[in-house]
């Protein structure tokens, strides 16, 4: 029987994307080589995953040590806190709606970066460099990455996790369009007297979401996005005076809140590539999108990146990097990430607008959510995972559509 070489692929950028993406190449029997700095152990941010993310961390054998220090989210609110002319009414997610115990867990960077790298370390298949890439070469056949240390590795493909400016992206000689937003989150974690309920309150506000995500106890994270001076003004709060500020923002909804120590602040951003694969590259995570941290997107997008990407390399392991491979992955990626970069984006521009089209487009599209359960429950399956809202309704009409339209599109 013939025997197929092991094919080794590049791996730029050690934030939670390209760790992950190491363990699902290496998982799939590609040899890796990962290049970045240690992963983050200031990153103060908590990630909500949702849950068909969290089956491919399981798969990758890294759900169970994350699990002692993420707290379940059971429901979403939305809360319309602005005071426009037209307020939508209090919008509510309950899992049970769709058969669930929980949307995803709320696990804080800090622990997954950790749980993540030290999966890595104990990656055989996996060559981890900390440092830099200095530059791209691509010649026919191959891509070759000069890294900072005076060495070069090469392999057929290279998946460029290296964020938001993305010099892999750049490399690749990608158009990319990006847009500045007058916005900024400020992100900390806070203790509070009462419980949570597993619950999750994101409270629009005319400057954009205040959203508040269970921790385990009587503790949550929050992302509060403002203008990015008033975010520097609220940061330099002593804790007395930002605890109150942020139980008036939460209207007392948990009682007394007692901020803990560390703040930091995110200004935000809205980058779309023109394409998402190109010249031996592929892009994932925040070097194929970034947009405003609403409804707990970005890095569940990241981690569908990575599955779509290990499959198609999977499915091409002669060519992993050819350009058949690398087309089919931007196909399969694109619907996916206009549609959560399109809708992330509207709704964010439609809390700073003051146009009234705006507010009755956003209020009418809230209060349908509110008061129609199938569409609520389509909402939520989509939330999720892309294709699911759409299974379930077909399902509905025709009980054996539903497993045909759970795949997302034609297979490569
Ligand atoms: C406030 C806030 C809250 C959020 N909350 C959520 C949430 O609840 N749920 C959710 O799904 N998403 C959330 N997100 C989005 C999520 O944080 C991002 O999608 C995710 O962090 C992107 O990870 P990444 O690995 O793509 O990029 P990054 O974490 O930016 O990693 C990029 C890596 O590339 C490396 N690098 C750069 N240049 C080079 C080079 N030349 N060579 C080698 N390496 C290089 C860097 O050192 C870094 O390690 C949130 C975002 C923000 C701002």
């Amino acid at each position: 029987m013939e025997t197929q070489a092991v094919k080794s692929v590049i791996v730029a950028g050690t934030g939670p994307v390209g760790l992950i993406a190491a363990l699902g190449l290496a998982r799939a029997g590609f040899s890796v080589d990962l290049v970045g700095p240690d992963a983050r152990t200031d990153d103060r941010r908590t990630t909500a995953l949702m849950t068909p993310a969290l089956k491919y961390l399981s798969a990758l054998g890294v759900l169970h040590s994350l699990e002692a220090e993420a707290a379940p989210l059971s429901v979403m609110r939305i809360v319309d806190a602005t005071r426009r002319l037209i307020r939508s009414p209090v919008v509510t997610f309950r899992a049970v709606e769709i058969d669930e115990r929980y949307f995803g867990l709320n696990i804080p960077n800090r622990v997954l970066n950790a749980t993540l790298s030290e999966a890595v370390a104990g990656a055989s298949s996996i060559r981890w460099h900390k440092t830099l890439v200095d530059r791209w070469t691509t010649t026919t056949g191959q891509i070759s990455a000069g890294l900072a240390d005076g060495t070069t590795v090469e392999a057929e493909l290279c998946v460029a996790a290296d964020g938001r400016a993305s010099p892999a992206r750049e490399a690749a000689g990608i158009r990319t369009t990006v847009h500045s937003y007058p916005q900024a989150a400020l992100v900390l974690n806070f203790a509070h007297d009462r419980g949570h309920g597993s619950t999750s309150t994101e409270f629009h506000t005319e400057t954009g979401p205040f959203t508040q995500v269970p921790l385990p106890g009587n503790r949550s994270s929050l992302v509060w996005v403002v203008r990015p001076r008033t975010a520097e003004e609220l940061a330099l709060l002593d804790d007395t005076a930002l605890s109150r500020r942020v139980e008036e923002q939460m209207q007392s909804m948990l009682g007394r809140v007692s901020v803990e120590p560390g703040r930091q602040i995110y200004p935000l951003a809205a980058t779309l590539p023109a394409r998402f694969a190109q010249n031996r590259i592929a892009l994932v995570g925040e070097a194929a999108h970034v947009f405003p941290p609403i409804g707990a997107q970005g890095l569940n997008l990241g981690v569908r990146d990575v599955i779509d990407l290990v499959e198609t390399a999977s499915k091409h392991r002669d060519g992993p990097g050819s350009e058949r491979s690398l087309s089919i992955y931007d196909r399969k990626r694109r619907p996916d990430i206009l549609a959560r970069t399109g809708a992330v984006n509207l709704l964010n521009m439609s809390l700073l607008s003051n146009t009234l089209p705006a507010q009755i487009a956003r209020g009418a599209g809230l209060g349908l959510l509110g008061s129609l359960a199938p569409l609520r429950s389509f909402f939520m399956r989509e939330g999720m995972q892309p294709g699911s809202g759409i299974a379930s309704a077909l399902s509905q009409l025709r009980p054996d559509f539903g497993s045909f339209a759970i795949g997302r599109g034609p297979k490569a």
